[in-house]
């Protein structure tokens, strides 16, 4: 057998930009903000523990391919920490330091009893067959099996990820126990102990937080112009929930570009034709449509713009040019913290990823809850509630902006600093 490193390659994201530098920067306005001197939260600056594990897989034609990667737990203070998995060319360990991070401050917001964690492998798993990913996701299990597990640390899917792939962490576990854990691990098939509405639940609670800013502006759905960055699992849920409430989605892009319709999209066409998972929306076919670039996808003139591909999307070579009124952030860490600052300026409102995306580990939640109490809940119990907590937060998260008179970015990271400074607190240090 002979044995060769993975070559990184297909980089389209830009390094510059340090997601974890991005994510001190905001915690530290919302630190100064909220009056905390350092002492109170430098615990949150630094993650609890991070792993990087090398994980050789034996490839279909025999020689063997090592990768790399990494399971951070960046807090445990209010509870098991909690985060997804996500196989992608140019991860790095900054990169799964700061979603953990916004894991750790996601959970907070919507006042869950979960920390945060997250984990990634560096590889473009579209280069893999089924047989080499299955190989690549049971070593990489075994390799983070000492710190995961339903009271520890509890895995889920991101970027490249889905549900098959939970299914086989979830088995991977058990065989070392000896006996089923449904717990260890969410987003798995509803079969074997994933939840109704799990799949669904980051993009309705993208439409459902769209929907209240509208509210609180006063501006119909039906008058409503929509742009998506990314058609996966986020994009292409929130894009298809926002049309089926009303809103005309104008504009939606994947890896390959985007298309724009100004008369609006047939969401329900699209999101058909790249259900299935080797299509791109370059080969979308339908007269209608012009083809576009991302960028243009992103600054196009629509009234609300959902970046749900990856992070550092909106930076400083674009802001200026973005036209949207209203973001609301379906991906991790898409806008940078000085494009941040523009849109500030400009007036766009900005409902942040930890709130905006938490719709997935809400019904995570549940599904946790559900396993470890044996217990199904039906669809409808499940929408109700997720909607019940993510209109919450909101509520909470607005209140904080309009009362200190700060971006619902900077509110939403002092509600969740504060939750957790106090957990923190009240617990103590040990020893
Ligand atoms: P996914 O792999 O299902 O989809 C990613 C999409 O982005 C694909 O359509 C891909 O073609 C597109 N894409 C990749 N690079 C792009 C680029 N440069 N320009 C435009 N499009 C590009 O991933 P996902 O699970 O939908 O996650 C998307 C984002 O949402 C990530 O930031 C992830 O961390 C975040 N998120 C996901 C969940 C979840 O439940 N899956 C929950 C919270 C946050």
């Amino acid at each position: 057998m002979s044995v060769d490193y993975m070559k990184i390659g297909g980089a389209f994201m830009d390094k510059k930009y340090n997601p974890y530098d991005n994510m001190l920067q905001v915690l530290t306005n919302a630190a100064d903000l909220l009056g905390l001197k350092e002492s109170d939260y430098i615990a949150v600056k630094y993650p609890e523990r991070e792993l990087k594990v090398a994980i050789p897989v034996e490839m279909d034609d025999g020689s063997v391919k090592v990768f790399e990667g990494y399971r951070v737990q960046h807090s445990s203070s209010r509870g098991p920490c909690k985060g997804g998995i996500r196989y992608h060319p140019d991860v790095d360990i900054d990169e799964v330091k700061a979603l953990a991070a916004w894991m750790s401050l996601k959970c907070a917001v919507v006042n869950i009893p979960y920390g945060g964690g997250k984990g990634a492998v560096k590889v473009d798993p579209s280069l893999l067959s089924r047989n080499e990913l299955k190989r690549l996701t049971r070593r990489y299990t075994a390799m983070i099996l000492p710190l995961i597990g339903p009271e520890k640390d509890i895995p889920a899917p991101d970027v490249n990820t889905n549900a098959e792939i939970m299914g086989w962490i979830m088995d991977t576990y058990s065989m070392f126990k000896g006996y089923a854990v449904h717990g260890v691990v969410t987003g798995k098939p509803v079969e074997i102990g994933g939840s109704l509405g799990r799949s669904q639940a980051t993009g309705r609670g993208v439409m459902l937080m769209a929907k209240e800013i509208l509210r609180r502006l006063d501006k119909p759905i039906e008058a409503t112009t929509v742009a998506v960055q990314g058609m996966g699992n986020v994009g292409a849920t929130a894009a298809l929930l926002m049309y089926q409430q009303g809103f005309k989605v104008i504009a939606v892009s994947d890896v390959s570009g985007g298309i724009i319709c100004e008369e609006g999209l047939d969401i329900n066409e699209v999101v058909e034709f790249i259900a299935n998972k080797k299509r791109l929306l370059k080969d979308y076919k339908n007269d209608k449509v012009k083809f576009v670039t991302n960028e243009e996808v992103l600054t196009c003139d629509a009234d609300v713009l959902v970046p749900a591909a990856l992070e550092n999307q909106i930076n400083e070579n674009i802001v200026q040019k973005i036209q949207a009124k209203i973001i609301v952030e379906g991906a991790n860490g898409p806008t940078t913290f000085e494009a941040d600052k523009v849109l500030d300026k400009k007036g766009i409102a900005v409902i942040p990823d930890i709130l905006a995306n938490a719709g997935g580990v809400v019904v995570s939640y549940f599904e946790w809850v559900q396993n470890i109490q044996s217990l199904t809940w039906d669809e409808d119990e499940i929408n109700r509630t997720l909607e019940k907590i993510m209109t919450r937060a909101f509520d909470e998260v607005w209140q904080v902006s309009k009362e200190r008179n700060v971006s619902m970015r900077i509110a939403a990271n002092m509600v969740a600093l504060k939750r957790i400074v106090t957990a923190k607190n009240l617990r103590g240090i040990f020893p």
